[in-house]
Order: structure tokens, then C-alpha cells, then sequence
């Protein structure tokens, strides 16, 4: 496009923005021909496996305040887009970022192009083009990896077991700290920003259960809202036990006997779950993975029903006044 139909103007720097602060990014992983500077990136994908792709927009003061830490932000955006990888079991090769920014503020690029890049740099992934304009602040990168035993929402049948990676409820306790409705520790306050802008992406986890699970998202919206995706997309139901639910230390300190309901209902936490054939339970309980079986698919159209004391819990009642 003609400079002068940008939405940013030269003057205050669309091509020295991209100049210095993105176009330096390194070659984390095969397969880039050309990267940024062309009017596409040219790629080369490995000649096994299918390309698994896919995007996240994080707004201001939608998805994260607007005066959070630059370096913060970054690594919650691409890490957030890793994890959509990992749930597929796809192992991250490139990314486009689509930046809009209200002013060129150089101080905040800087940060923000650093921790993107570092993050970068960690997960193996290249920073291969983008799109720089100006609005209100917002972030959308998309993500490009590749499977060679893709993990799908649709696999599950009934009398598969249904698993949890590492432990949840954190970052919903943790968000009511993070947006100064709640008073914590300073010790608190920085676990539970961490939680928060630092999940891990879970990809060896996902590597590791590739081949034995049935099926797998990543949690975002909550364990029972997205096992529910898994259930609607492979025909069954669930029956989860709420005793046998990982709940995250953080969430146990900030939320007392809520915990337990923000381990069920509450999301961003990004650990995986998944389902695994009674036949492959025995090879995966061997692999000695940080993971919890929790409950079993059944036969049925889609619910997800979860257990107290051999009693239906209902999530409302526990509350879900974070959300
Ligand atoms: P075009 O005029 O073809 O739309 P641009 O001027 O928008 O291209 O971008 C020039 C080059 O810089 C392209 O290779 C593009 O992918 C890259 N680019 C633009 N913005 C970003 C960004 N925020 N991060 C990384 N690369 C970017
Ligand atoms: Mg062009």
C-alpha cells in the first residue's frame, strides 16, 4: 500500500518501527526462506506432518490492562498462541504479529519487541512478518506449526479417562490480584503476575501423550467449558470428580474454598486436558507425567456433569463471581 494510505504516517515511523524493532528477528527454526521485509514471508514446510495454524487477538483493557509491563504482554500473547499448538500436539515453527498502537511510544516497543523475541527465542518459533498500524492498542499473532500425530477435540469415546496437566485455578485467583481488586503480598502479587502473563505452553507434555491420547484442547475458558468442547465435538459426555481435581496452591491461597471452583470453572490457565483409551492408560501412567486422571467420558450428547461426595456440583453455587 501507498505510504500516504497508511494509517500511520511516516513521520511517526510505521517502517523504522518494524526496522528496529522487529526486522532483526532470528531464524528460530527451519524452514524460512525469506522473512521479514518482502511482502510475504516464504516458507518451506518440513515434507512430513500437516501445518497446523492459528490466531489470537488480546485487546487492551479487554484481554489485559493497558498499562501492563510491555514484556509481559508479549510473552502472554505468543505464549497463549503456543498453547493452541500444544493442545494440537504441533511443534511451533513460525508467527505473524499484527500490532496496532495508539502512538509510537519507543520505550514500550522496545519492551515489548524484547520479550516478544525472547519468548520467541525459548519456544523455537520465528518471527516471520506482520502488519504495523495505528489504533487502539491491540495484538494479534498467528501461529504456524507442524503435526505429525495431531491432537483432535473430536476423538473421545465412552470409557476413555479424562486427564489434567499440572494444576488449575491460578491465574483465575490470581486475576482479581492482578487488577487490584484484591489486596495481596508483594511475594503474591509477583507469583501471581507470573501465573498470570507467564503460562507455559505445554508442549512437551503434548509430545509425550501424542500417540495415547484420544483427544486434547487447551484450557482457557475454564476445565468444564472446554471439556464440554471436547464432548459436543466427539458425540459423548463426562462425569468429572471434583475431589480428584489438581487445585493449584495459588488458587487454595487466594480463593480458601472457592479454590476448587475456580480449579473447575476458571480459565487462562492453559494446561492441557485430555482422554486416553483404557488401553493406553497403563504406557501413559508409566511415562510418570505431571498429570491427574479426573473423571471418564460416557456415552451421552454432550454434557459435562461434575461430582461432590457422590452428589451433583453445580458450578453457580460454588460461584464463578470472577467471570
Ligand atoms: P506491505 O506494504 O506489503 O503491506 P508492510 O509495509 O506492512 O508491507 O511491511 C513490510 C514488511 O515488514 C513485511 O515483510 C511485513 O511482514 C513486515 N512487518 C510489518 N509489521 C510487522 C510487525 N509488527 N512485526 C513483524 N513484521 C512486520
Ligand atoms: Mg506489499
Amino acid at each position: 500500500m501507498p505510504e500516504a494510505q497508511r494509517d500511520m504516517p511516516a513521520a511517526s515511523g510505521e517502517f523504522d518501527i518494524i526496522r528496529d524493532f522487529f526486522a532483526g528477528a532470528k531464524k528460530n527454526s527451519e524452514g524460512v526462506v525469506l522473512g521479514i521485509g518482502d511482502d510475504c514471508a516464504l516458507l518451506r514446510p518440513p515434507a512430513e506432518g500437516v501445518l497446523a495454524t492459528s490466531v489470537d487477538t488480546l485487546v487492551a483493557d479487554r484481554h489485559f490492562p493497558a498499562g501492563a509491563d510491555p514484556v509481559a504482554v508479549a510473552a502472554r500473547a505468543l505464549r497463549v498462541n503456543l498453547s493452541d499448538l500444544a493442545a494440537m500436539n504441533a511443534r511451533p515453527l513460525w508467527f505473524t504479529l499484527a500490532l496496532t498502537l495508539p502512538h509510537s511510544d519507543v520505550d514500550w516497543l522496545r519492551a515489548f519487541s524484547r520479550g516478544l523475541l525472547e519468548t520467541a527465542a525459548r519456544y523455537g518459533i520465528s518471527l516471520v512478518g506482520g502488519d504495523t498500524t495505528r489504533g487502539p492498542l491491540s495484538i494479534t499473532i498467528q501461529v504456524t506449526g507442524i503435526s505429525e500425530c495431531p491432537l483432535r477435540r473430536d476423538g473421545a469415546s465412552a470409557g476413555d479417562a479424562v486427564y489434567v496437566s499440572g494444576s488449575l485455578g491460578a491465574a483465575a485467583a490470581a486475576l482479581p490480584v492482578i487488577l487490584g481488586q484484591q489486596p495481596a503480598a508483594e511475594s503474591t502479587r509477583r507469583e501471581a503476575e507470573h501465573v498470570f502473563y507467564f503460562p507455559e505452553p505445554q508442549l512437551s507434555l503434548s509430545e509425550s501423550i501424542g500417540g495415547l491420547a484420544s483427544s486434547a484442547l487447551d484450557i482457557s475458558d475454564g476445565l468444564l467449558t472446554d471439556l464440554g468442547h471436547i464432548c459436543a465435538a466427539s458425540g459423548v459426555s463426562a462425569d468429572i470428580d471434583m475431589q480428584a481435581l489438581p487445585v493449584a496452591p495459588l488458587a487454595q491461597q487466594l480463593a480458601g474454598e472457592g479454590a476448587a471452583a475456580l480449579a473447575a470453572g476458571g480459565g487462562d490457565d492453559y494446561q492441557l486436558c485430555f482422554t486416553v483409551p483404557p488401553e493406553n492408560i497403563p504406557q501413559l501412567e508409566l511415562l510418570g507425567l505431571d498429570v491427574t486422571r479426573i473423571g471418564r467420558i460416557v456415552e451421552g450428547a454432550g454434557e459435562v456433569r461434575a461430582w461432590r461426595d457422590g452428589e451433583r456440583w453445580i458450578p453457580q453455587a460454588c460461584g464463578y463471581q470472577h467471570f
